[in-house]
């Protein structure tokens, strides 16, 4: 939305294709408080701000189930096509669809999601101060931000399917130091109770040794089992990372002329609403640039000349600014 908001405000024609409500995980988020400027906000009514912000500007949304294709033309312009039939062409595609966190599956995750149930330690450890938290998970991200939990929460559990964490030795030494922390392995979670109005109350664990099953009193849920770029229809056509993030240069363009990414898509050290906006403002104000160098090829020579232009570009690093 910041990007159509920049691309809109540069006074091009900018189709957002919308994929339900618009506020991807930001629905997912109760409330906020590190966005500057707001210091406590409701997730949807950020996403809604951030919307009609957008459409100030110009931007029109188009709601879809999906992109079924983005296709770059011999002529320089992509066609993406969504699964209602529509194509939409044009000189630039900036791709925001961010990722998704790898969900449990289990009864009363999704209904207690925002609510006590979270999959972002930095983005909710505030709001368990003096409470008692649960974090799934045995790799890097689970014991990363158990660890992290401890500066809020009185006490972390850190429950593991297996007797041994997949995590980095160092990651794991930060775990058994902190006395904050107890780890309860071997163990899954079956279910997430609570109450619909005051929010999660605790888990249903089984111990798959012994088969015990118990309640565990706990006030909020970090679940850290993985977390999927959402590629989609893009995955395998550019350069990425070992986890399938974007690898993009500093104008958030990547190895494919003209096809922009921002956000949690991008490979970066951090996802944060912030860091999203503050990469889609580069990514729209760089295909702003490159669509007036490409219109301007276009208008002087052949279509090869337009391409050849534009990729010789990119590689000698942001030439076409
Ligand atoms: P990960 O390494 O894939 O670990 C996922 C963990 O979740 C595993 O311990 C796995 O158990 C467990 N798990 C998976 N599905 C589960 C389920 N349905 N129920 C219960 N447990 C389940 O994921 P990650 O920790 O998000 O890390 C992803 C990548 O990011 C890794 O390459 C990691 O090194 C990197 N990362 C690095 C850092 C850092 O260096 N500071 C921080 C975060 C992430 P099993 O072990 O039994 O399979």
């Amino acid at each position: 939305m910041t990007a159509a908001l920049y691309t809109g405000r540069a006074m091009l024609r900018t189709a957002v294709l919308e994929r339900g409500f618009p506020g991807g995980e930001l629905l997912n988020t109760e409330y906020l408080d590190d966005v500057i400027g707001f210091p406590k906000i409701l997730g949807y009514e950020l996403a809604e701000k951030f919307a009609a912000h957008a459409k100030q500007f110009g931007a029109e949304f188009f709601e879809t189930t999906g992109v079924t294709s983005v296709t770059k033309m011999d002529d320089g312009y992509f066609h993406t096509e969504t699964d209602k039939a529509e194509i939409f062409r044009s000189p630039a595609v900036i791709v925001t669809a961010g990722g998704t966190p790898i969900k449990l599956g289990v009864p009363g995750e999704l209904e207690y999601a925002g609510k006590g149930v979270s999959y972002c330690a930095i983005c909710d450890a505030a709001f368990f101060k003096q409470q008692i938290v649960a974090v799934v998970g045995g790799g890097d991200a689970a014991c990363e931000e158990a660890d992290f939990l401890t500066r809020y929460a009185t006490k972390v559990y850190l429950i593991h399917r297996r007797h041994e964490f997949r995590a980095s030795t160092i990651l794991q030494k930060h775990i058994f130091d902190n006395p904050k922390i107890e780890v309860i392995w071997d163990t899954i979670v079956e279910r997430v109770d609570g109450d619909p109005q005051e929010g999660m109350k605790g888990l249903r664990l089984h111990n798959l040794v012994t088969n015990e099953r118990k309640f565990l009193a706990a006030n909020g849920l970090f679940i850290f089992i993985g977390f999927r770029p959402n590629t989609g229809v893009i995955a395998g056509h550019f350069d990425h990372d070992v986890m399938g993030y974007v690898l993009t240069d500093a104008a958030m363009m990547s190895s494919i002329p003209g096809l922009f990414i921002a956000g949690d898509l991008r490979a970066q050290l951090t996802r944060q609403v912030t860091t999203a906006s503050g990469d889609a403002t580069t990514a729209a104000i760089a295909a702003d640039k490159y669509i007036s160098r490409f219109k301007e090829m276009e208008r002087e020579g052949s279509n090869e000349a337009v391409r050849e232009a534009l990729e010789a570009s990119h590689i000698s690093g942001g030439g076409y600014t």
